[in-house]
């Protein structure tokens, strides 16, 4: 299988996301076919050189890859249920979100079709597309990602195979997301506790960067470790002395009007350890108390 960069491509999806990708292969020369269920949304790519097909079919036909990037995997997949003999020999690269059984559903039927399927998740926005630092993690058949990663790193300099189960890049997904919500959670938190007494968010900025750097960023690698070996006893800060201080957070944001419903679900984790018996352990081992 020959992995080159330069060959024809099919973009299914033409929103926010999609239209980035489409752009990305028609900045490269490769000729690009588009597809979109509102046609207007192609204009601006056939402008550059990009090929409207009339419809999903045609789009289909027109190329040997064909990359998707749609709302959600039901519509992937009344999409293809009517074209399974035009895809049968072609490769798929479908870069919706979901869920990992959802993403294995569909590699399942891309099997059963002789479809050579890779799914993708994009962790970063339409305006990172095509950036060496733009991550994209991709799971499925080896050979299927070996012969299309230099077409691939034309989304995404920073592209990482990831293995043959094709649900593990939305595990990924889903594990970078919640970091992303939580963490910017907490900061919200902390903007909303801070405006009680009058502090912008600007004043606030520079004491939220500095905890960000030398408390939360170090945490990072230092969990891992104690994560990776299950080795949880601390020197510098247990979950008993984080019980009593969550308990203030919780206390405060109430008396305040601050929601406090993130707090009380750390606070409940939190407890649940304590309670079995390890107040002693650092914070990495609530990475327990989240294993049912
Ligand atoms: P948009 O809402 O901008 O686009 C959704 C696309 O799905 C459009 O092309 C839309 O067509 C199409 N669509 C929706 N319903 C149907 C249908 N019933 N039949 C045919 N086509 C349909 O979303 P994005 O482009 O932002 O996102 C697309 C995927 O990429 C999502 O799964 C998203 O999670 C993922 N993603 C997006 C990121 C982002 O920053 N935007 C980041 C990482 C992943 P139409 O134009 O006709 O409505």
């Amino acid at each position: 299988m020959s992995n080159t960069n330069q060959g024809p491509v099919t973009v299914l999806g033409l929103g926010m996301m999609g239209a980035a990708l489409a752009d990305a292969f028609v900045r490269n020369g490769n000729r690009t076919t588009v597809w979109n269920r509102s046609a207007g949304k192609a204009d601006a790519l056939v402008a550059k050189g990009a090929v409207a097909a009339g419809d999903v079919r045609e789009a289909v036909d027109a190329s040997p890859v064909i990359v998707v990037c749609v709302s959600t995997y039901d519509v992937m997949n009344d999409l293809f249920g009517p074209l399974s003999d035009a895809l049968r020999g072609k490769v798929v690269v479908n870069l919706t979100s979901g869920t990992p059984d959802e993403a294995r559903s569909a590699a399942a039927w891309a099997a059963d079709h002789g479809v050579q399927y890779l799914d993708g998740a994009i962790m970063a926005v339409p305006q990172m597309i095509g950036l060496p630092e733009a991550l994209i993690f991709y799971g499925g058949a080896q050979e299927v990602f070996a012969g299309q990663e230099e077409l691939l790193k034309l989304l995404g300099g920073n592209s990482v195979y990831l293995g043959t189960d094709a649900g593990v890049p939305m595990i990924y997904d889903l594990a970078l997301l919640t970091m992303l919500w939580s963490s910017l959670a907490g900061y919200f938190h902390a903007q909303a506790l801070v405006s009680t007494v009058g502090v912008s968010a600007a004043e606030f900025l520079p004491f939220a960067n500095t905890w960000i750097e030398h408390v939360i960023t170090p945490a990072i690698p230092e969990s891992a470790e104690e994560i990776d070996s299950a080795s949880f006893e601390t020197e510098i800060s247990s979950l008993n002395v984080n019980k009593a201080a969550i308990s203030h957070l919780v206390k405060t944001s109430n008396q305040l009007g601050i929601n406090s419903d993130m707090s009380v679900a750390i606070q409940a984790l939190i407890e649940k350890r304590v309670a079995a018996g390890h107040g002693t352990h650092a914070l990495s081992s609530l990475v327990e108390a989240f294993k049912k």
